[in-house]
Protein backbone atom coordinates (compact mmCIF):
# COMPACT_ATOMS: atom_id res chain seq x y z
CA UNK A 1 0.00 0.00 0.00
CA UNK A 2 1.09 3.24 -0.67
CA UNK A 3 0.36 6.59 0.64
CA UNK A 4 1.20 9.76 -0.64
CA UNK A 5 1.41 13.68 1.31
CA UNK A 6 -0.77 16.27 -1.40
CA UNK A 7 -0.31 19.72 0.08
CA UNK A 8 -2.94 21.63 -1.08
CA UNK A 9 -2.71 25.24 0.39
CA UNK A 10 -2.54 25.10 4.23
CA UNK A 11 -4.06 21.72 4.19
CA UNK A 12 -2.21 18.07 3.60
CA UNK A 13 -4.56 15.80 1.43
CA UNK A 14 -3.85 12.12 1.09
CA UNK A 15 -3.92 9.68 -1.71
CA UNK A 16 -3.63 5.83 -0.64
CA UNK A 17 -3.33 3.54 -3.31
CA UNK A 18 -3.78 -0.18 -2.78
CA UNK A 19 -5.72 -2.46 -5.00
CA UNK A 20 -7.64 1.30 -5.28
CA UNK A 21 -7.00 4.56 -5.07
CA UNK A 22 -8.64 6.86 -2.61
CA UNK A 23 -8.08 10.64 -1.78
CA UNK A 24 -8.81 11.74 1.80
CA UNK A 25 -9.84 15.59 1.67
CA UNK A 26 -9.84 17.85 -1.17
CA UNK A 27 -7.98 21.05 0.16
CA UNK A 28 -8.90 24.85 -0.05
CA UNK A 29 -10.68 26.52 -3.59
CA UNK A 30 -8.99 26.95 -6.73
CA UNK A 31 -6.40 23.81 -5.95
CA UNK A 32 -7.59 21.89 -8.76
CA UNK A 33 -4.46 22.58 -11.58
CA UNK A 34 -1.62 22.12 -8.43
CA UNK A 35 -3.58 18.92 -7.14
CA UNK A 36 -3.72 17.65 -10.76
CA UNK A 37 0.18 18.14 -11.81
CA UNK A 38 1.11 16.61 -8.22
CA UNK A 39 -0.93 13.59 -8.69
CA UNK A 40 0.51 13.34 -12.53
CA UNK A 41 4.32 13.64 -10.60
CA UNK A 42 3.49 10.44 -8.24
CA UNK A 43 2.66 8.52 -11.41
CA UNK A 44 -0.77 8.45 -10.62
CA UNK A 45 -3.54 9.20 -13.14
CA UNK A 46 -6.48 11.10 -11.76
CA UNK A 47 -9.11 9.07 -13.00
CA UNK A 48 -7.65 6.23 -10.89
CA UNK A 49 -9.12 8.03 -7.85
CA UNK A 50 -12.29 7.01 -7.42
CA UNK A 51 -13.79 8.14 -3.68
CA UNK A 52 -13.00 11.28 -2.36
CA UNK A 53 -13.74 11.42 1.37
CA UNK A 54 -13.69 14.61 2.91
CA UNK A 55 -13.08 14.63 6.61
CA UNK A 56 -15.24 17.46 7.49
CA UNK A 57 -17.30 20.53 5.91
CA UNK A 58 -14.31 23.32 6.57
CA UNK A 59 -13.08 25.63 3.66
CA UNK A 60 -9.32 24.12 3.63
CA UNK A 61 -10.99 20.16 3.19
CA UNK A 62 -13.88 20.82 0.64
CA UNK A 63 -12.97 24.13 -1.11
CA UNK A 64 -11.63 22.09 -4.68
CA UNK A 65 -14.30 18.69 -3.81
CA UNK A 66 -16.55 19.68 -6.80
CA UNK A 67 -13.62 20.33 -9.56
CA UNK A 68 -12.09 17.06 -8.66
CA UNK A 69 -14.88 15.10 -8.69
CA UNK A 70 -15.30 16.80 -12.09
CA UNK A 71 -12.27 15.98 -13.17
CA UNK A 72 -11.58 12.43 -11.74
CA UNK A 73 -15.29 10.94 -11.76
CA UNK A 74 -14.67 9.50 -8.25
CA UNK A 75 -17.74 10.00 -5.94
CA UNK A 76 -17.61 12.28 -2.81
CA UNK A 77 -17.88 11.15 0.65
CA UNK A 78 -18.97 13.15 3.92
CA UNK A 79 -21.43 12.77 6.77
CA UNK A 80 -24.40 14.04 7.13
CA UNK A 81 -24.09 16.22 9.71
CA UNK A 82 -21.32 18.63 7.33
CA UNK A 83 -22.54 17.69 4.06
CA UNK A 84 -24.39 20.72 3.51
CA UNK A 85 -21.17 22.58 3.81
CA UNK A 86 -20.47 21.43 0.06
CA UNK A 87 -24.07 20.53 -1.15
CA UNK A 88 -25.12 24.37 -0.09
CA UNK A 89 -21.34 26.09 0.02
CA UNK A 90 -22.44 27.05 3.92
CA UNK A 91 -18.93 28.30 5.16
CA UNK A 92 -18.99 27.39 8.84
CA UNK A 93 -17.34 29.57 11.52
CA UNK A 94 -14.42 27.22 13.38
CA UNK A 95 -14.72 27.85 17.55
CA UNK A 96 -10.97 27.91 19.32
CA UNK A 97 -11.18 26.16 22.29
CA UNK A 98 -8.40 28.28 23.67
CA UNK A 99 -6.76 31.76 23.35
CA UNK A 100 -4.57 30.93 20.58
CA UNK A 101 -7.53 29.11 18.36
CA UNK A 102 -9.85 31.74 19.33
CA UNK A 103 -7.44 34.31 17.63
CA UNK A 104 -6.78 31.79 14.51
CA UNK A 105 -10.32 31.47 14.58
CA UNK A 106 -10.50 35.12 14.05
CA UNK A 107 -7.69 35.13 11.53
CA UNK A 108 -9.22 32.27 9.56
CA UNK A 109 -12.88 34.16 9.19
CA UNK A 110 -11.27 36.81 7.65
CA UNK A 111 -9.18 34.61 4.74
CA UNK A 112 -12.08 32.09 4.54
CA UNK A 113 -13.91 34.19 2.13
CA UNK A 114 -13.77 32.10 -1.16
CA UNK A 115 -17.04 30.85 -2.17
CA UNK A 116 -17.10 27.04 -1.64
CA UNK A 117 -18.47 25.08 -5.28
CA UNK A 118 -21.05 22.89 -4.55
CA UNK A 119 -22.07 19.64 -5.61
CA UNK A 120 -23.92 16.63 -4.19
CA UNK A 121 -22.71 14.14 -1.79
CA UNK A 122 -22.65 11.14 -3.63
CA UNK A 123 -21.84 8.88 -0.50
CA UNK A 124 -23.72 10.25 2.92
CA UNK A 125 -22.38 8.86 5.91
CA UNK A 126 -24.04 8.26 9.40
CA UNK A 127 -23.24 6.73 12.56
CA UNK A 128 -22.41 3.15 11.20
CA UNK A 129 -18.43 2.10 10.28
CA UNK A 130 -18.08 2.31 6.32
CA UNK A 131 -16.07 -0.40 4.45
CA UNK A 132 -13.35 0.29 2.30
CA UNK A 133 -13.29 -2.84 0.87
CA UNK A 134 -15.49 -2.19 -2.03
CA UNK A 135 -12.98 0.42 -3.21
CA UNK A 136 -10.13 -1.82 -2.78
CA UNK A 137 -8.78 -0.36 0.57
CA UNK A 138 -8.37 -2.64 3.89
CA UNK A 139 -9.57 0.17 6.14
CA UNK A 140 -13.01 1.89 7.10
CA UNK A 141 -14.27 5.22 7.67
CA UNK A 142 -15.53 5.69 11.51
CA UNK A 143 -17.78 8.69 12.70
CA UNK A 144 -15.36 11.07 14.75
CA UNK A 145 -17.15 14.27 16.36
CA UNK A 146 -15.84 16.61 18.04
CA UNK A 147 -13.96 19.41 15.90
CA UNK A 148 -17.32 19.28 13.63
CA UNK A 149 -20.05 17.08 14.36
CA UNK A 150 -19.78 15.65 11.26
CA UNK A 151 -15.84 14.83 11.42
CA UNK A 152 -14.90 11.13 10.10
CA UNK A 153 -11.56 9.41 10.20
CA UNK A 154 -10.28 6.59 8.22
CA UNK A 155 -8.66 3.82 10.03
CA UNK A 156 -6.45 1.15 7.69
CA UNK A 157 -5.95 -2.11 8.75
CA UNK A 158 -2.30 -1.65 9.46
CA UNK A 159 -3.51 1.30 11.98
CA UNK A 160 -2.71 4.43 10.24
CA UNK A 161 -5.28 6.61 11.11
CA UNK A 162 -6.46 10.05 9.00
CA UNK A 163 -7.76 12.29 11.28
CA UNK A 164 -8.13 15.61 9.46
CA UNK A 165 -8.40 18.30 12.43
CA UNK A 166 -9.08 16.10 15.00
CA UNK A 167 -5.47 16.81 15.89
CA UNK A 168 -2.60 18.87 14.70
CA UNK A 169 0.98 18.61 14.58
CA UNK A 170 2.88 22.06 14.16
CA UNK A 171 3.06 25.22 13.81
CA UNK A 172 0.78 27.54 13.34
CA UNK A 173 -1.34 25.03 15.74
CA UNK A 174 1.04 23.84 17.83
CA UNK A 175 5.09 22.95 18.18
CA UNK A 176 4.40 19.57 18.42
CA UNK A 177 1.52 16.85 17.93
CA UNK A 178 -1.94 18.10 20.02
CA UNK A 179 -5.17 18.31 20.00
CA UNK A 180 -7.09 20.51 17.71
CA UNK A 181 -7.33 24.01 18.85
CA UNK A 182 -11.32 24.15 17.23
CA UNK A 183 -13.62 22.29 18.19
CA UNK A 184 -17.87 22.37 18.07
CA UNK A 185 -17.42 20.02 20.87
CA UNK A 186 -14.14 19.74 22.74
CA UNK A 187 -15.34 16.91 25.18
CA UNK A 188 -16.43 14.67 22.08
CA UNK A 189 -12.56 15.43 20.69
CA UNK A 190 -10.81 13.12 23.36
CA UNK A 191 -13.62 10.61 23.03
CA UNK A 192 -13.30 10.14 19.21
CA UNK A 193 -8.97 9.85 19.32
CA UNK A 194 -10.14 7.51 22.58
CA UNK A 195 -12.23 5.39 20.15
CA UNK A 196 -9.32 5.11 17.20
CA UNK A 197 -6.91 4.40 19.70
CA UNK A 198 -8.96 1.60 21.18
CA UNK A 199 -9.88 0.68 17.17
CA UNK A 200 -6.10 0.12 16.66
CA UNK A 201 -4.70 3.91 15.22
CA UNK A 202 -0.91 3.46 15.94
CA UNK A 203 0.10 6.34 13.62
CA UNK A 204 -2.31 9.52 13.46
CA UNK A 205 -1.92 11.62 10.31
CA UNK A 206 -3.51 14.71 10.60
CA UNK A 207 -5.42 17.59 8.03
CA UNK A 208 -2.12 20.05 9.28
CA UNK A 209 1.25 18.89 10.11
CA UNK A 210 3.30 15.73 9.80
CA UNK A 211 2.27 12.57 10.76
CA UNK A 212 2.83 11.49 14.46
CA UNK A 213 2.63 8.13 16.86
CA UNK A 214 -0.44 7.91 19.10
CA UNK A 215 1.72 7.59 22.16
CA UNK A 216 2.48 11.49 22.02
CA UNK A 217 -1.24 12.05 21.64
CA UNK A 218 -1.87 9.02 24.13
CA UNK A 219 -1.25 11.50 27.47
CA UNK A 220 -3.61 13.98 26.21
CA UNK A 221 -6.71 12.36 26.01
ZN1 LIG B 1 -11.43 22.00 10.27
ZN1 LIG C 1 -8.36 22.23 8.52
Amino acid sequence: MNIYVVPMGITRCYIIQNKGTILIDSGPPNQLHKFTSRVREMGIDPKEIKLIINTHGHFDHIGSATDIKHTTGAQIAMHELDKECLEDSVNRAITGVNTWGRILAWLSARISLSQIPTTKVDIVLGDDEFSLTPFGISGRILHTPGHTMGSVSVLLDTGYAFVGDLAMNGFPFHFGPGLSLFAEAPELVRKSLRLLLDQGARVIYPGHGKPCQVDTLRRLI
